[in-house]
């Protein structure tokens, strides 16, 4: 089986007004994705999905890559991924044994490949005729999941975070920066609020998107230690290893991050310092399925779990979902409860989420099948997801 040809597919999905909520990040306005197809001589087509800047992730992908993997044979993954994250050295880098990576070895780029990556290994699972969870070895039949929320303001958060308790999770994650903005206090008070609401029994973890210093971060993670609080996720920038080192060291509570690196060298960095409990390559990103086994496996040599980061489409979160089934010391998944037609309503096929749990479909590869109106439906946008 040879590849023909690889292309992509930019998608936008607008949240109405009344749905958008604000947090550091500002007021998400809309979610970007860009659909990845990678076509063979036997017919056969892989999907994958990719963050980034949608026409810049269109261009690096069909005029960058896809010359590069022309040609190739869609099941050699690992002899792909070289190919692509090496560029123009593809040969030397193969032949040597050590990667010598292409100079924009990060960002869009990354970006770009995660998401042809995840195509080959879709087409690879659906040309062998199995779940693509089976063929990455296949950890488990199920994963449970995590409600991913918690935006409203002061005490609200308890209510919504018990609406999703409702709905049957057994975890639950709030941001530490909710619509009525941030201080040490409020959240603090958020927090005991959103714990009271859905009980002892249930795991409760925080996020800060990276938003504060590493000073207001120890202070905000005693404040909420008494709140048992299962994670606190990106308490600083991710470009701040050493300070997310510094944050773990001074607390009790696990940190999680992972969100905003590329490839297991950044991964690298962060065990190395000692920064994380709990691992979150996001699979669009980090480097796809490939690059993120290799990831999920550095932190099981360090006793380390991985939850992967899982927003966006919902190609990424099938994706997600079967690199979760597969990799042994994955505990948990994300399940966003934001307004996300494009993450629920992109196949034709519901997810299947029940009680707190995620089960995967029996078809081959990610095995969904998209509508036949995606392309009108989600209609690329220009413009930023976020508006502050
Ligand atoms: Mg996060």
């Amino acid at each position: 089986m040879q590849i023909t040809d690889v292309s992509a597919v930019p998608l936008s999905d607008p949240v109405p007004e009344e749905k958008r909520h604000r947090t550091d990040l500002g007021t998400k306005v809309k979610s970007d994705a860009v659909l990845v197809f990678v076509d063979t001589d036997e017919g056969v087509r892989g999907l994958g999905a990719s963050l980034g800047t949608p026409p810049v992730v269109e261009a690096v992908v069909e005029h960058e890559l896809a010359p590069l993997l022309a040609g190739e044979d869609p099941m050699d993954t690992e002899r792909c991924w070289e190919k692509l994250y090496a560029g123009s050295r593809w040969k030397p880098s193969l032949d040597s044994g050590y990667s010598q990576p292409r100079e924009d070895r990060r960002g869009v780029t990354l970006e770009a490949i995660a998401g042809v990556d995840i195509a080959l290994w879709d087409l690879k699972a659906k040309a062998l005729g199995l779940p693509l969870y089976k063929l990455l070895g296949g950890a488990r039949d199920s994963i449970r999941a995590y409600a991913s929320g918690g935006w409203a303001p002061g005490e609200a958060a308890a209510d919504e975070l018990a609406g999703y308790v409702e709905q049957g999770f057994d975890a639950v994650k709030m941001r530490v920066v909710g619509e009525d903005g941030f201080s040490v206090d409020r959240t603090a008070a958020r927090v005991e609020a959103a714990r009271g609401g859905v009980g002892d029994g249930v795991d409760l973890m925080v996020d800060a998107h990276g938003s504060l210093d590493v000073s207001t971060a120890i202070r905000l993670a005693k404040r909420l230690e008494r709140y048992d609080v299962s994670w606190f996720e990106e308490p600083v920038s991710p470009d701040d290893h050493p300070g997310l080192a510094e944050v773990r060291r001074a607390t009790e509570i696990p940190i999680a991050t992972g969100e905003r690196e590329f490839t297991r060298f950044d991964f690298r960095s962060l065990l190395d310092r000692g920064a994380v409990d709990v691992v979150q390559p996001d699979v669009a990103r980090a480097g796809g399925i490939t690059e993120s086994r290799r990831i999920a496996a550095m932190a099981s040599a360090r006793g380390l779990r991985v939850a992967p980061h899982a927003w966006g489409s919902g190609v990424l979160f099938a994706a997600s979902m079967h690199l979760a089934l597969a990799t042994p010391n994955c505990h948990i998944l994300e399940v966003s409860r934001a307004h996300m037609p494009m993450l629920f309503d992109l196949f034709e096929e519901e997810f299947d989420v029940r009680d707190g749990v995620v089960r995967p479909p029996d078809r081959p590869g990610l095995g969904f099948t998209l509508r036949d109106d995606y392309a009108e439906r989600f209609k690329y946008v220009e413009g930023p997801e976020y508006v502050f």
